[in-house]
Order: C-alpha cells, then structure tokens, then sequence
C-alpha cells in the first residue's frame, strides 16, 4: 500500500484525469490520489526525490550536532 504500489487505490485509474503526465519525455496518463499532474512513475520518483532531500536534510543537522559535542 502506498504511493509506490501499483495497485493501491490512489494509483487506480479512477484517479486519471485525462491528461498527459508533465513531464516533456512521459506520455502516461496523468493523475494520482497524491498529484493530478504526474502519472504513477513519475509521481513515485517525485516522492522519493522528495525523502531523499528530507534524508540529506536531517543527516546534516545531525552532523552539525555531531560538530557541537566534539567542540
Ligand atoms: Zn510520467
């Protein structure tokens, strides 16, 4: 279950809107439970370019707290 699962509700084809994916090179048809503008595989990258950054962002207030102990 979840954004990146094919066959979760969210990604069902009642969510289409009839429309292109917003990406230039995609062609799917647009529209999930989480953004009506991108189709299920471009919309899971998105989410997960999204975590990474959230990641990249946490790990480097740890690594700031990191430098405040050692000081
Ligand atoms: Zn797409």
């Amino acid at each position: 279950m979840g954004f990146d699962d094919p066959n979760d509700e969210g990604n069902s084809s009642r969510y289409h809107t009839g429309k292109e994916c917003v990406e230039a090179e995609c062609h799917n048809p647009a529209g999930t439970a989480w953004s009506p503008y991108w189709c299920f595989e471009c919309n899971v990258k998105r989410m997960k370019g999204i975590a990474k950054s959230l990641q990249e962002i946490s790990d480097s207030f740890k690594a700031d707290e990191q430098m405040e102990v050692e000081w």
